[in-house]
């Protein structure tokens, strides 16, 4: 059989067979909290908040002052996509209770608890930029977390959830996030979900990174795409009323401030659609596809951080997003699969992160921000192996699994995992696999309150406006933990469902003649009176992977061309 890589790696590859033995029953001690802050502090992304190149104070909008990732600044310092002057607002095409924008697991659970809570589900219409459930939530592979172990508690989930968000969460909504664990597992369940079970039927539980105890709940390694497959099944049967590909580009007002539905793009006949609605749900999730700070990421391809953009332009706050989750594992070789996800069970399952020299440097189980910060110390300072292409990355020593679970447990609960590889001829049960911080997740969001009202920075809610999921911030505080993202898509998916529901029954249909797109000119006035000269536009709906467009989206001028800068930490 042919090697899977190349000589100079299968070298070292062999020095990390060469201590499998001696690292299997190897006690790893938490490092403390001391040396993971500073470990965080010289290594960490998100701690270079004076480098120009990672971050910069927003210049406009509400949350004027604020520091953001450079990317992040660039598509919120930018001219609305959609021209105002090109649109005839008094050519409403939809008028509905409910306006839901993105079909991930908020916006599906959204969906189906504000038909739950009274609304008729021809009375509630959805925007998505691609197809029905095409997501993060369904590319989603490790589990869910909820606390219904036999030593588990709320309390106990809502430290660990504290603990790994630095202290910096919002502590009632992360309280609301625990407390209704178990119940959103339950829910699932009754939809048809299938969760990994013991042998005695009790419910098969992990140890997530950051946790204190087992309380991962997975379907295999593809956990999102069954829970999102029971989602969108209730949805279809119930038949949702979705426009696909038809992204949000602008939220609509009523010119009082209040939102009054939203300007969907056609992507195929290429026409806006004018939708006015009584309530509406943002729920577009993350900003993976800015490629903040040049790293890959996991992320689907609408990832482009624009439910945000549009609240921004009506008003809301924005929190966290100076903290950006860069996942530990993305893959690192080869090249197709540069910045894919190889999901945190695999260090649940046993498998330890390992440097050039066959060294285990770090319990596999930290939180995420403390082992990405590890394996880029460990490739700064020359232990990190490099692929043909220049990628530099650190082993992933999978081959444990097995050892320490006995044969076939790695194909058995890693069945993505196995074939992500064995694709390209790299079995995972016999060599380890090469890995690399990528970017995951995005840590803070739109500003919400407990009944996922949108809010202003001054707390004030801004009218019929309602978000949940990825797309939203303080939860997690300044980092998330594995499993918590899936919760609290439901949880919060769900509260912004029967929030907006309730809501809309009572709300007014705004009036055809007061819809207005008058924020948007008035934002860009204020661009330029901020001296922003630019011709980014955003949302970006899609990156264009071309080059061009993108550039000028994230702000990389031909300059800087796109690419990703892995040589930052040298
Ligand atoms: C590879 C991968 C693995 C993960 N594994 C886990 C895990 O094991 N456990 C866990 O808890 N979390 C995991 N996460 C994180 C978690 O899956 C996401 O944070 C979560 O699913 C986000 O859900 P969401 O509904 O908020 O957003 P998404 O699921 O991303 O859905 C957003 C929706 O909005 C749409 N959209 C975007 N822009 C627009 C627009 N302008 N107009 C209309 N629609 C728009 C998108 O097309 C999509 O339908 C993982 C993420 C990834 C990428």
């Amino acid at each position: 059989m042919t090697d899977p890589y190349p000589e100079h790696m299968m070298e070292s590859v062999r020095r990390v067979n060469a201590t499998r033995d001696e690292r299997k029953d190897m006690e790893f001690d938490r490092i403390p909290e001391e040396e993971s802050d500073e470990l965080l502090r010289q290594w960490h992304p998100d701690y270079r908040k004076s480098d120009a190149a990672f971050f910069r104070e927003l210049a406009v909008g509400p949350a004027k002052g604020k520091i953001v990732p450079t990317e992040v600044a660039n598509v919120l310092e930018a001219h609305p996509r959609v021209n105002p002057s090109d649109v005839d607002l008094s050519e409403v095409e939809y008028s509905t209770e409910l306006l839901v924008i993105g079909t991930g697991g908020a916006g599906l659970s959204a969906i189906l608890w504000a038909n739950n809570e009274g609304i008729a589900m021809e009375d509630i219409l959805v925007s998505t930029a691609l197809r029905l459930g095409d997501s993060n939530s369904k590319m989603s592979q490790g589990g869910i977390q909820a606390c219904d172990g036999k030593d588990d508690s709320p309390m106990i989930h809502w430290l660990d959830v504290l603990s790994g968000g630095h202290w910096t969460n919002d502590r009632p909504l992360a309280r609301d996030l625990v407390e209704k664990g178990p119940l959103a597992i339950k829910w699932l369940e009754s939809l048809g979900a299938t969760f990994d079970k013991e042998q005695d039927g009790d419910m098969q539980l992990l140890m997530a990174g950051g946790a204190s105890r087992k309380r991962i709940h997975s379907c295999k390694d593809y956990t999102g795409l069954e829970l999102t497959r029971v989602l969108m099944d209730e949805a279809l049967s119930r038949d949702v009323n979705t426009l696909e590909f038809c992204p949000t580009v602008s939220l609509l007002t009523d010119g009082s401030g209040a939102v009054a539905g939203g300007l969907l793009w056609n992507m195929e006949t290429e026409e806006y659609h004018v939708v006015r609605s009584k309530a509406t749900v943002i729920a577009t999730g993350g900003f993976g596809r800015l490629h903040v700070a040049g790293f890959p990421t996991t992320n689907h391809y609408a990832a482009t951080c624009d439910g945000l953009v549009s609240a921004y332009r009506v008003g809301a706050d924005i929190i966290h997003m100076q903290s950006t989750q860069y996942h530990p594992t993305g893959a690192a070789y080869p090249e197709q699969i540069v910045g894919l996800l190889v999901t945190e069970k695999c260090r649940s399952m046993g498998a330890q992160l390992v440097n050039d020299d066959g060294e285990a440097f770090i319990y596999p189980l930290e939180p995420r921000d403390v082992e990405s910060a590890a394996e880029l110390k460990e490739i700064g300072e020359g232990r990190g192996i490099t692929t043909p292409t220049g990628q530099d990355g650190i082993w992933l020593d999978t081959p444990m699994i097995d050892k320490k679970r006995g044969e076939g447990a790695l194909e058995d609960g890693l069945a993505a995992i196995y074939r992500l590889f064995t694709r390209f001829g790299i079995d995972p049960t016999e060599y380890p696999v090469l890995v690399h911080p990528t970017l995951h997740y995005q840590n803070g969001g739109i500003a919400i309150n407990r009944d996922t009202q949108v809010v202003k920075p001054d707390g004030s809610p801004i009218e019929n406006l309602f978000a949940s999921g990825e797309t939203t911030g303080g939860v997690h505080g300044d980092n998330r933990l594995m499993g918590n993202s899936w919760l609290e898509i439901v949880v919060f998916g769900r509260k912004s469902g029967i929030s907006a529901a309730k809501h809309a029954k009572k709300a007014k249909m705004p009036k055809k003649s007061d819809l207005s797109l008058a924020h948007l000119d008035k934002y860009s006035k204020e661009l330029e009176e901020a001296g922003i000269e630019t011709e980014r536009r955003t949302p970006i709906i899609l990156p264009n992977y071309l080059g061009e467009n993108t550039m000028k989206a994230t702000g990389y001028g031909k300059e800087k061309p796109f690419k990703r800068r892995l040589d930052l930490f040298a």
